[in-house]
């Protein structure tokens, strides 16, 4: 099997490395100009277009159900926010010099869940419900949406489940956004979710189901038990096209924050983004937005830890979800909680083959090393996962691979603009920090 199984591989020497829990940078060869390889996707910009009018619907709801909204306007957005101290400290500390900026986009502060999964995983609960109210005439699309929060409509939602299996942030996200609308809402959790992401989901209101087994075991019981009552949705974190689209957003609002901070992005200042990945679909969507919005002025990097470097290993082998990490013989056990996942997606893989730039990999040890760095340079907590995106910008300076890169595709570098996407943090309690802080491995 062994040998049969290593003949269908492409990068088989690059993938040797993976498998030997070894980082990795790996350059997608497959990368194309964005204009071409974006008119063979079936999603365009039109669908960001509407997932963005139906989050300005909910807007009003939002901002009347959660007041921390209100300074948005019932908008849940992140700040952006320059690190130029953090930059010194890569700089000094990997002996590299970082051209242009560096920024942080701070999903972990988004507003309700603290993650990058407020984007996508609240958007496809508002979206199905706002599909159940109009499919029942409970509403229609030019009311107010802040009909939503009446008690009227929690008792009408209060006869439906959602069911989401999750490592805990997009439990979290759905959770909460499901039960503030009165779902009955059902979550399962992978053995790597966090106690304290269990606790507050109870407090919520949400059914927490918790599992011995990884993500994909929780997905799948999930799946089958919601698929066996017709009034359950199950949220696909696997194969969701909503979920996507809702991620896809960012970009465009990341558009509008640099109109704002006065920063352009074109030829002669590229934007290189560098986004932590699980199963890829946060990741993907935003890319998907970025490369609609900024085409081949941007690069965009995922970041996987050595433990669980699924859509690394999907990708680079050309197998997408075929194979999982287990397959190499990796145990899909890391620190990194949110990217603790054994197999891509393979919807979201497909998507990426020709706009992905490539992907990085760090041993577990080095999240928490970011994680000190950001908090003692910037004040700014971050929980392990979303660290590793400072690895992109390291490997892109410090790497023969990025210095390729740069060189391939005849890229200025002096003003360019760096984005360490930070995926989640704020929800994370103040013991749960002191022992992240505290943590070497
Ligand atoms: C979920 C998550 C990611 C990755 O998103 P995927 O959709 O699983 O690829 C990254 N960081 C954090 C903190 C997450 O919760």
């Amino acid at each position: 099997m062994q040998k049969k199984f290593w003949e269908q591989m492409k990068n088989k020497a690059l993938l040797k490395k993976v498998a030997a829990e070894e980082e990795v940078f790996w350059l997608n060869e497959n990368l194309e100009n964005a204009k071409t390889a974006l008119s063979k996707l079936n999603l365009s910009m039109s669908d960001i277009e509407d997932a963005e009018k139906r989050l300005a619907r909910f807007a009003p709801f939002i901002k009347k159900c959660f007041p921390e909204t209100e300074v948005n306007n019932g908008l849940i957005e992140s700040p952006l926010t320059e690190i130029p101290n953090m930059k010194k400290q890569l700089e000094k500390k990997y002996q590299i010099s970082i051209a242009g900026k560096l920024l942080v986009k701070q999903d972990s502060h988004l507003a309700i869940s603290g993650s990058i999964k407020a984007r996508g995983g609240i958007y496809e609960v508002l979206k199905h419900a706002e599909d159940l109210a109009l499919e029942h005439g409970k509403i229609s699309i030019t009311d107010d949406y802040s009909k939503f929060a009446s008690e009227e409509m929690k008792t009408f939602f209060s006869q439906f489940k959602i069911q989401v299996g999750s490592t805990g942030n997009l439990g979290m996200s759905i959770g909460i956004m499901s039960a503030a609308l009165g779902f009955h809402v059902i979550v399962h959790m992978s053995a790597d979710a966090k106690q304290w992401k269990k606790d507050l989901l109870r407090q919520r209101g949400a059914v927490v189901v918790e599992y011995a087994d990884d993500y994909s075991k929780a997905v799948e019981v999930g799946r089958k038990q919601s698929d066996a009552d017709p009034k359950s949705y199950f949220v696909d974190d696997e194969n969701s096209v909503t979920l996507f689209l809702g991620y896809a957003v960012a970009a465009k609002r990341l558009k509008a924050q640099f109109t704002q901070k006065g920063i352009s992005i074109d030829q002669t200042h590229p934007l290189f983004v560098y986004i932590p990945c699980g199963v890829g679909g946060a990741p993907g969507g935003v890319t998907f937005g970025l490369k609609q919005i900024f085409g081949d002025n941007v690069h965009v990097f995922f970041v996987e830890t050595t433990p669980a470097p699924c859509m690394l290993l999907g990708m680079a082998s050309g197998m997408q979800n075929k194979v999982c990490v287990q397959d190499f013989g990796l145990s899909g056990q890391t620190h990194a909680d949110g990217l603790a996942v054994g197999r891509p997606s393979g919807f979201v893989g497909g998507v990426m083959t020709n706009i992905l730039s490539g992907e990085m990999t760090l041993k577990d040890r080095r999240i928490y090393d970011f994680m000190r760095d950001i908090v003692n340079t910037e004040n700014i907590f971050l929980e392990p996962s979303a660290c590793a995106s400072f690895m992109g910008v390291v490997d892109l300076f410090q790497c023969e691979e990025g210095k390729q890169y740069i060189q391939k595709h005849g890229i200025s570098m002096e003003n360019s603009v760096h984005i360490a996407w930070a995926t989640g943090g704020s929800l994370v309690p103040e013991e749960i920090r002191k022992e992240y802080m505290n943590t070497y491995l």
